[in-house]
């Protein structure tokens, strides 16, 4: 392998004197600890390497290695469960407590492999070669072991079932040139590098988060990308982890990056004692935790956030739906100023390297639905955190992301401080493919979903413009129609959208509670608004006896108990039937005015 010799070191970044070929990106082992670096820049007799390692104690003199590839990471069934840092190195597990430095990738665990493949059979790219399990008797939670997306051919010999290190051959593979692949229950692969798919299909289906405001007012596409900017404290790590334990997707990959490292302790404290909701089970079975908190080294950071998303793409191509929660992305664009500045590039806006925005896209494009080399349906959901200096959302890392992301869910400074959590601010946010939804809600059994949706949007809308006019004219001053839109307003942030990710039975709400508790609040609406056309002043309306269970519905009813919602919903015909005479309330099955909702800016 080739060779340089150091010249010039500054923290993460060092220039050495070539005696032999580099490729760029290649990676590289330097000085005697063999430190892990990456060539990133080539002149005609120098290199310049990042390093992903403290470069504390390096001087000038000592070797540079080339590794004859570029920076990649072994993908196999030893990731599930574990914890890494964001070089993919294990930080728990039965094999190290500590990363020690020069450390490649974790070191091999055994697992049960079950062949899947016979000798004399042809092998596709990607396809399955066997199952691995902890251990033998645990079929049930069995990974698919992949043959790597870049090998294909006959297969020669495949080892019986039983116990192998993941690293070790269990399969060997003829391809049409002639060379021998010998295929070990991982493989692995650059993690610059997006995994080859048959085709990215467009997706129909949103990922389900269990958060209303976000899947009925902002869903975001399984296989989509979202992001989340919000000011320090506005809820951007509760929410993310909220995601995590809630959506339906079958595998989360959970980057924080760069992050305080005691807020990362939070995460890696909490984690490994949940219980996943769908299986009873440890959520952790599911789940892979890569943490690169702002303690670690800074070139590590950038390099995080690409090992992540190839660890959810493999999940991907094995025909799961995994979703990456990426803490915050904030601080990996910081490590790639940090790094940039440290090259002597010239800084762009806001400091950052003119190449902000294009590595941006290369990752949130990497989120897809797909149909797999294997012939499955896979996606990888990326749902980013953004945390902009004072809040500030035209500051260049936000405004890029919003070029890639479809679902932008801005949380609200004044929210949060009132404690409105999740603190997602109804009008700075959007949802680009909402109306792609609409058939997925009607098979959910709310075919009234897109309506419902333009009414609340259009309701907190006006809200807001009348907020301002109250401040002005005080509210009792404003016309009874709009008193009544404000105090619809209210019961729609109050009932629907407040929403603890600390109560026991609203952390996470089924599509089907959404649903009931959507439909039951339109109706309300439309109620409210009959017997303010029949003469009903705002007041009584606002004080009808259902009022407070209404409000408190979230918190108090269930996802296994919608009887009560349907019983909600008829004390709630009771008490307007009481307020209105008789002769002209509106029979409850009317049709309902929902659908002649004003076609809002929000469509
Ligand atoms: P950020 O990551 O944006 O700096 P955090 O996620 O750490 O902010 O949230 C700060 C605090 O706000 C939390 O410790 C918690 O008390 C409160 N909080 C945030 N989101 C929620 C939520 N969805 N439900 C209840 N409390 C929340
Ligand atoms: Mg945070």
């Amino acid at each position: 392998m080739s060779l340089a010799i150091v010249g010039w070191i500054a923290g993460p970044v060092l220039h050495a004197v070539k005696q032999g070929p580099f490729a760029l990106r290649e990676s590289v082992r330097v000085g005697p600890q063999a430190l892990l670096g990456e060539v990133v820049r080539i002149h005609d007799e120098q290199i310049v390497v990042q390093v992903y390692e403290d470069t504390t104690g390096l001087r000038p003199g000592i070797e540079v290695h080339g590794d004859g590839q570029p920076l990649a990471i072994r993908l196999g069934p030893a990731l599930l469960g574990r914890i890494f840092d964001g070089l993919l190195r294990p930080l728990s597990g039965t094999d190290s407590a500590f990363v020690q430095p020069g450390m490649r990738t974790a070191g091999a665990l055994r697992r049960h492999f079950e062949p899947g493949v016979r000798a004399g059979e042809r092998l596709a790219p990607g396809a399955v070669i066997g199952m691995a399990a902890a251990a033998a008797g645990e079929a049930g939670r069995a990974q698919r072991c992949l043959a790597p997306p870049d090998v294909s051919g006959i297969v020669e010999t495949v080892m019986a079932s039983g116990e192998y290190a993941d690293d070790a051959t269990v399969c060997s593979v003829r391809a049409g040139d002639g060379r021998l692949h010998e295929l070990a229950m991982s493989h692995v692969w650059p993690v610059r590098t997006p995994r080859p798919v048959r085709r990215r299909v467009p997706t129909l289906a949103p990922l389900v988060t269990g958060q209303r405001i976000l899947d009925c007012l902002f869903p975001v596409a399984q296989g989509g990308k979202a992001a989340i900017p919000g000011g320090f404290g506005t809820g951007k790590t509760v929410l993310l982890e909220a995601l995590a334990k809630g959506c339906n997707a079958d595998v989360i990959v959970y980057l924080g990056c760069g992050e305080r490292g005691n807020e990362m302790a939070g995460v890696l404290d909490e984690f490994p004692k949940l219980t996943d909701p769908r299986s009873g089970r440890p959520l952790m079975e599911r789940t892979v935790i890569i943490a690169n908190t702002s303690n670690m080294p800074v070139a590590a950071r950038e390099a995080s956030i690409y090992c992540a998303i190839t660890v959810a793409e493999y999940f991907r191509d094995q025909g799961l739906h995994v979703a990456l929660m990426a803490d915050s992305t904030s601080r990996w664009a910081e490590a790639l100023r940090e790094v940039s500045g440290r090259f002597g590039e010239l800084p762009g806006e806001g400091g950052y390297p003119a190449y902000l925005s294009s590595r941006l896209a290369d990752f949130y494009e990497r989120a897809a639905l797909v149909d797999t080399l294997g012939g499955d349906t896979g996606s990888v959901t990326v749902m980013g955190a953004i945390s902009p200096p004072s809040g500030d959302f035209s500051e260049p890392v936000t405004s890029h992301t919003k070029r890639y992301v479809k679902a932008f869910w801005a949380l609200d400074v004044k929210r949060a401080q009132a404690r409105f959590y999740p603190a997602v601010h109804p009008l700075q946010s959007y949802a680009e493919d909402a109306r792609e939804f609409a058939p997925w809600w009607a098979a959910q059994g709310n075919g009234q979903w897109l309506a419902l949706r333009r009414r609340f949007l259009t309701l907190l809308d006006e809200q807001a413009q009348l907020e301002r006019m109250a401040r002005i004219i005080g509210k009792d001053a404003l016309p009874p129609r709009q008193q009544l839109t404000l105090l619809c307003a209210e019961l729609v942030n109050e009932a629907f959208l407040r929403q603890s990710a600390f109560s026991e039975i609203d952390r996470v709400c089924s599509p089907q509670r959404q649903a009931a508790m959507m439909r039951l609040l339109g109706r309300f609406v439309d109620l409210a608004e009959a017997a303010l056309a029949s003469g009903v002043e705002p007041e009584r309306i606002a004080g009808i006896g259902c009022m407070r269970a209404l409000q408190r519905m979230g918190e108090e009813i269930a996802d296994d108990q919608l009887p009560r919602l349907a019983e909600l919903e008829a004390r709630l015909e009771r008490d307007f039937a009481q307020l209105v005479p008789a002769a002209q309330a509106t029979p409850a099955a009317a049709g309902s005015p929902t659908t002649e909702a004003p076609d809002a800016a929000h469509g």
